[in-house]
């Protein structure tokens, strides 16, 4: 039978308070999982949340780029739960200049927290996934970092270097039971997006053939698909959300 449902599933996930995280938090809420989320901030919908899914979500307030604070999140998870079947690592930042002016301390920072937050999180839950056999791992590239993008040099490497990630751990744990696969979105209504004047916008709509940006739960949608059982043949694959823009 094809699974969609996360019934009994232990999630976690990172930049979870807003944005992507937070409608991915609410997709696993809804599939049944329970689901703890890692950012700097209690999501301002913590409070709905825990009273619609009492006892099935918990924040967990974690500086995603410090390699203590990925691996506290971690094992608190194994302690509460006694496993993860879920990561999602989706935390992200974007810190956009021309390439000649980009500074080598906006670099770092984008790096940091997009990819070697990924690395942070991914080591420790895939050395748990592996003992039990099982388990999903979900990037969030972008279809930046399969396209690159003037502007944001430093977040177009990170989001390839996402995919070659995903796709380096997706062959070492694969006969272990474990699947590591990304998505990458285009265009997404969220605080990141916020700020695109309507010149920036009007243009990049026209570049995508379904017409619009795309919602947060258009996201959340590929990645349940990737998180649950309904994909378990699929790994080391990186799925386009982006309205067509990058075909
Ligand atoms: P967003 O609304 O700005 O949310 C970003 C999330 O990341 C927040 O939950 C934030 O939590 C968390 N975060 C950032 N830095 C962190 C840190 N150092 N430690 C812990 N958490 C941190 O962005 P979004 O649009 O939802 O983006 C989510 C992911 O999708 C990112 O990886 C982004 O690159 C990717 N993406 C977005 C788009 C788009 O168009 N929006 C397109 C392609 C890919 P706190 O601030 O509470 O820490």
């Amino acid at each position: 039978m094809i699974q969609f449902d996360l019934k009994d599933k232990t999630a976690l996930v990172t930049g979870g308070s807003r944005g992507i995280g937070l409608a991915v938090v609410r997709a696993f809420l809804d599939a049944g999982a329970r689901v703890w989320y890692a950012s700097r901030t209690r999501s301002g919908a913590h409070d709905e949340l825990e009273a619609s899914f009492p006892g099935r979500i918990s924040w967990l307030q974690c500086d995603v780029t410090s390699e203590a604070e990925a691996g506290a999140a971690v094992e608190r998870v194994v302690a509460d739960a006694g496993r993860i079947d879920i990561l999602v690592n989706n935390a992200g930042i974007t810190k956009d200049n021309l390439f000649f002016r980009m500074s080598l301390e906006d670099w770092d920072a984008v790096l940091r927290t997009n990819l070697t937050s990924a690395f942070l999180f991914s080591k420790p839950v895939a050395r748990q996934m592996t003992r039990q056999k099982s388990g999903s791992i979900v990037m969030v590239s972008s279809v930046v970092g399969l396209m690159g993008n003037g502007g944001q040099a430093n977040y177009a490497a990170s989001k390839a270097g996402i995919i070659g990630l995903v796709k380096s751990i997706a062959r070492e744990i694969g006969s272990r039971g474990v699947r590591v696969n990304a998505i990458a979105p285009g265009f997404i209504e969220t605080d990141m997006t916020a700020e695109l004047s309507e010149a920036v916008r009007e243009k990049s709509v026209q570049a995508i053939p379904l017409s619009r940006f795309g919602s947060s739960d258009d996201v959340a949608g590929a990645v349940l698909f990737l998180a649950s059982d309904a994909s378990t043949y699929i790994t080391g694959e990186v799925i386009r959300v982006d309205g067509g823009m990058g075909m």
